[in-house]
């Protein structure tokens, strides 16, 4: 609150998310990213005359799915309505929408924020077509792709229950999540395969809601925060200076740090919605609904405190594997080819996610599963130390190699030979009489010191435990341990047991 003065920020989402859908919401087109303009279109997507609507089965699915997810009341029955207005990117004049009865109402997402929990509700979800794109190119020309036009989307229309730009920050990702961890969206910002407006306004707490402004397009979750950090305080400079807040349409501009004005707000009186003659009112049965439900794959949320609970994870190791659904599959794969998790994790966190590419909610790996689970049980039975597992790690990394196979082949195997260590350790208590002597003396500590340099001239593949022993045995005294070594009495000479 401190931050605002004594102004309240009250922001409300509408979030359009692409549906994972191979063909359009109402034709076979393909839904395609960056192909050729104007090659997926037909009748249907161009809007001539006489050609007819047909629903996109799957995407109903999703839609339901998300719905569903969002904890909403998805309904028995819902209608699509004609939204009429012109645009050179919508060639049948209107958008098959979805208005007054939408597919679901009444849900809610909950949301971290500052270590607690909160939930957000969710006014709506309502299924709908997209536009084709204006391309403005060089000059004075633009042109029309309408490739994407009839791309099958859900609107996720938020209450306005978010009280500043972090907490919008939050929303958009834990949402992102929800939706590509259930399989219903790429979350992919950058195609605009989710895309989110804010409403924005602010008032005296305890006072009704302030006029809002909308701010539309802002294609990145850092951009749609940092443009309502502004529009909030754009909003409360007016205020305070004695002008009212215009209920407008706004852009952003990073650079500057603004918005700005595009439109003054459309109302929906302008769009001249009815309801679409040309498709039957939208069923979804209990069975649908049951069918959808038992499909869904587990949320992030329950993921991440299965890993937890059940798996022994750390919180910080939980949430990165759920941070994205390529991440949850690689480590879900390596445990269930029987890796100890929290070992597994390790190795995944470090070596593995840093060589990953990762694009919206795929992951490119440049190991399998199965090698690192391999790698593991090296380390675990005793074949290879985790210093040689990083090597063979590297080995492995871009091809089909075992790593047992690379372990043999390159040499690197656990130094268990007595007599080779032993040798070592000798030759090292030879050229180190000093410390030598402060050992037998009493000073315990400098066997660490020791036990390093074995490790060290081995190249780290001496077995530590083996290699603390034989530094012992090779100091030929042991003020610690030894029989009749109680009260750290000193022995000299000979010792080996
Ligand atoms: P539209 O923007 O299409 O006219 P609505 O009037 O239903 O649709 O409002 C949509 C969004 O605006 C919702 O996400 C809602 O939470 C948000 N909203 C409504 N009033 C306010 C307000 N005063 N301040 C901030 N957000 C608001
Ligand atoms: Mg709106
Ligand atoms: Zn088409």
């Amino acid at each position: 609150m401190a931050a605002y003065g004594d102004w309240e920020p009250v922001i409300g989402l509408e979030v359009h998310c692409q549906l994972l859908t191979r063909t359009k919401l109402f034709c076979a087109c393909r839904t395609s990213f960056g192909d050729p303009p104007n090659v997926h279109v037909c009748p249907t997507c161009l809007g001539l005359p006489g050609a007819l609507p047909v629903l996109n089965g799957r995407a109903v699915r999703l839609a339901v799915r998300a719905a569903l997810a969002l904890g909403c009341t998805v309904h028995d029955e819902s209608v699509f309505s004609r939204k009429n207005y012109f645009y050179p990117d919508l060639p049948k004049g209107y958008q098959t929408s979805q208005f007054d009865r939408p597919l679901a109402t009444d849900g809610h997402l909950d949301i971290e924020i500052g270590g607690a929990s909160k939930t957000c509700g969710i006014q709506r979800i309502h299924m709908e077509e997209d536009a084709g794109k204006s391309v403005h190119t060089a000059g004075d020309r633009s042109s029309v792709d309408l490739d994407r036009a009839g791309t099958p989307l859900i609107e996720i229309v938020g209450l306005p229950d978010l009280g500043s730009a972090e907490e919008a920050g939050a929303y958009l990702r834990t949402l992102r999540d929800v939706l590509v961890f259930t399989g219903v969206n790429d979350g992919n910002l950058e195609q605009g395969s989710f895309r989110a407006d804010a409403n924005v306004s602010v008032r005296r707490p305890g006072d009704p809601l302030g006029t809002r402004t909308e701010l539309k397009n802002i294609n990145s979750f850092r951009f749609v925060e940092e443009a309502i950090e502004v529009e909030i305080r754009r909003q409360i400079v007016q205020l305070e200076a004695g002008q009212r807040i215009r209920q407008q349409t706004r852009g952003y501009n990073a650079d500057k740090r603004e918005t700005y004005l595009l439109r003054d707000k459309e109302n929906e009186a302008g769009y001249r919605y009815f309801p679409e003659p040309d498709l039957p009112v939208l069923r979804v049965s209990p069975a649908l609904r049951a069918e959808v439900r038992a499909e869904t794959p587990e949320l992030p949320r329950a993921k991440r405190r299965r890993y937890e609970a059940e798996l022994g994870l750390a919180p910080a190791a939980a949430s990165v594997l759920t941070s994205n659904p390529a991440f949850a599959r690689f480590f879900e794969e390596g445990v269930a080819l029987g890796a100890e998790p929290s070992k597994l994790a390790n190795l995944v966190l470090g070596d593995v996610l840093r060589d990953a590419v990762t694009t919206g909610s795929s992951a490119t790996f440049t190991v399998s599963a199965r090698q690192v689970v391999e790698i593991l049980a090296l380390v675990a039975e005793g074949t290879i130390s985790g210093k040689q597992a990083k090597e063979v790690y590297a080995k492995v990394a871009r091809t089909d190699r075992s790593p047992r196979d690379v372990a043999r082949e390159e040499g690197l195997a656990v130094l268990t030979d007595e007599g080779a260590i032993l040798a070592v350790a000798e030759a090292i208590v030879a050229e180190n009489a000093k410390q030598a002597a402060q050992y037998r003396a009493g000073k315990v500590g400098l066997l660490g010191f020791f036990v390093g340099q074995i490790m060290k001239r081995t190249g780290g593949s001496a077995d530590p435990k083996l290699a603390g022993e034989l530094a012992r045995r090779a100091l030929g005294a042991d003020p610690g341990a030894g029989p009749g070594a109680e009260g750290g009495g000193d022995r000299d000479g000979e010792g080996g047991t």
